[in-house]
């Protein structure tokens, strides 16, 4: 079942097998025709994560990202669209040597060879692999056989975990397994047998359940593990420990039990996320937030989660408010900002909520109420300057109004041919990049480093011709890319306002419990400290 918590069940295996010591890396496949997730509307799949080397993925990488603490390559994450592409490619390039290229096996050794590269890249001990979709449906049959394949060719070396779910009817109040039975027959079907199952439900699964489940599902009863209803992702880990997870794991697999977990890192963070300690109220104004009756804030996933993790680093508790950019279309709304300490703008695409977000940027820069601006909102706070500082008429973003006078962001001359030939892809800036920062800056002081390397995923930039106005007005760009020509960071000296900070790229990507961001520190830092 979709939406049960597949990616953070994976995340969290991979967070304990981690904590044993165990070089762990892991890989997402997602069952779509897209070839990657960079075409995919948000409010339909969610946040779209951008991997270091540039490519854009499903949510999920994120979470194994900020769990394991560690940056993962592309070769970690497929589609059937990008598996596919492959092989066409590779018969076109008549690399199968004049056979039948065929689905099966074609397919599934497609699957395998990349799984097996992601293994010798990563030079790991485990490589966690998580199918998208459910058992049962058409469109993962092909990665259950490559599990198939794999498990028959090396038959001690692959473990099958299935997330499964256990309902708690209301009306009986009692935990139904059948639901599970059946999953596990299907799973079988296609010649995959769970060596494992997870257990989730709304509360955990007692030894009863847990034998019923061993007996009618052919694992041992160690082997079913409890994953009860949490109220946050990151006490999974521990959850799972409780059961002894990582070491059955370890004995299916026949690797090394002896060294002990070592979750104490992890522990301290989970602590200090459940303290009651005083709060940090941050509002969020996006665009995607309403699905007709639901607040969809899983667009902006690493955003929310980066917040959290900053709070927690800072012994805060985050209160963090969904607002839709569309609602301060009318400024009589924009008096409401006060009762936040901060407010963050994040990345967005095209017109929608265009006017709110620049109220909203123009309001707090007024009222010093603290500010961070992320990629359209980095864009958009030079934008509200250029037009209220500058008092540049008919200034804009080329994203809006291609024919506007004074084109503040736009898209820069080497970018231009490739829209032109509709290779709209091609002409995204996406991934990791280098910036440097301006000595005395905010930024600095806050990265306590001189050059960074952050990720990025954008179309258009700051228009170099006009950034000497903006200098000249008092705009800081203390972020630079190393030639000088894109900016990378624009801030309000500290003497103007207490914290007016906005990037072109998505810090938010390589925020980790375990790592906080620097920038969201110094953002809720200067939010809990301001008036
Ligand atoms: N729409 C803007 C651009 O393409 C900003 C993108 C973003 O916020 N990720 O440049």
């Amino acid at each position: 079942m979709s939406g049960v918590g597949k990616g953070v069940a994976a995340s969290s295996i991979a967070t304990v097998l981690q904590a044993r010591g165990l070089n762990v890396t892991a890989i997402k496949i997602d069952p779509y025709i897209n070839v990657d997730a960079g075409t995919m509307n948000p409010t339909e799949h969610g946040e779209v994560f951008v991997l270091k080397d540039g490519l854009e993925t499903d949510q999920d990488m994120g979470n194994y990202e900020r769990f394991l603490n560690k940056d993962l390559p592309a070769i970690n994450y497929m589609t059937t669209g990008s598996v596919y592409l492959s092989v066409i490619q590779k018969e076109r390039n008549l690399e199968y040597g004049g056979k039948n290229v065929e689905v099966v096996p074609d397919i599934p050794l497609e699957v395998i060879r990349r799984i097996k590269k992601a293994q010798s890249v990563a030079k790991a001990d485990v490589v966690l692999i998580e199918i998208g979709g459910t058992v049962g449906e058409y469109q993962n049959i092909l990665f259950l056989e490559a599990v198939r394949m794999m498990k028959t060719e090396y038959p001690d070396d692959v473990a099958v975990v299935m997330v499964s779910y256990l309902p708690v009817p209301g009306s009986i109040g009692e935990m139904k397994t059948k639901p599970t039975q059946t999953a596990v027959r299907t799973l079988n079907s296609t010649g995959v047998f769970a060596d494992m199952i997870v257990a989730r439900s709304p509360v955990g699964v007692d030894r009863k359940r847990k034998e019923k489940i061993a007996k009618f599902c052919n694992v041992q009863v160690e082997n079913v593990i409890s994953a009860p209803d949490v109220s946050s992702i990151y006490d999974i880990p521990l959850h799972y420990e409780q059961d002894e997870l990582s070491l059955q794991l370890c004995k299916i697999l026949g690797l090394s039990t002896r060294k002990v977990v070592d979750l104490s890192a992890w522990k301290r963070f989970v602590n200090r996320s459940k303290n009651t300690n005083d709060v940090v109220k941050i509002a969020v104004v996006g665009k995607y937030f309403n699905s007709g009756e639901f607040v969809l804030s899983d667009v902006y996933l690493s955003v929310l989660e980066a917040i959290k993790i900053s709070a927690y680093a800072l012994n805060l508790r985050p209160e963090i408010s969904y607002l839709s950019a569309q609602d301060f279309t009318d400024a009589t709304n924009l008096k409401s900002l006060k009762k936040y300490d901060g407010v963050l703008v994040p990345g967005g695409f095209g017109k929608t909520g265009i006017v709110g977000k620049l109220n909203v940027i123009e309001y707090v820069r007024k009222n010093k109420i603290p500010y961070f601006g992320i990629c359209y909102g980095m864009q958009l706070a030079v934008l509200e300057y250029a037009q209220h500082v500058l008092k540049l008429q008919g200034a804009s973003t080329e994203e809006i109004d291609p024919t506007a006078t004074h084109l503040i962001i736009g898209v820069l001359p080497e970018q231009r041919e490739k829209i032109a030939q509709k290779d709209m892809g091609g002409s995204m800036r996406l991934g990791q990049y280098e910036a440097r920062l301006k000595k005395g800056s905010l930024a600095r002081k806050a990265y306590k480093a001189d050059s960074i390397l952050e990720r990025h995923r954008h179309r258009y930039e700051v228009n170099p011709d006009y950034v000497t106005q903006l200098v000249d007005k008092g705009l800081v760009f203390s972020g630079t890319s190393p030639d000088g020509r894109l900016m990378e960071i624009v801030e309000l000296p500290a003497t103007e306002h207490p914290f007016f900070v906005a990037v072109q790229f998505h810090p938010e990507l390589q925020a980790r419990p375990l790592d906080p961001h620097p920038l969201f520190n110094a953002f809720l830092k200067a939010s809990y400290e301001a008036d």
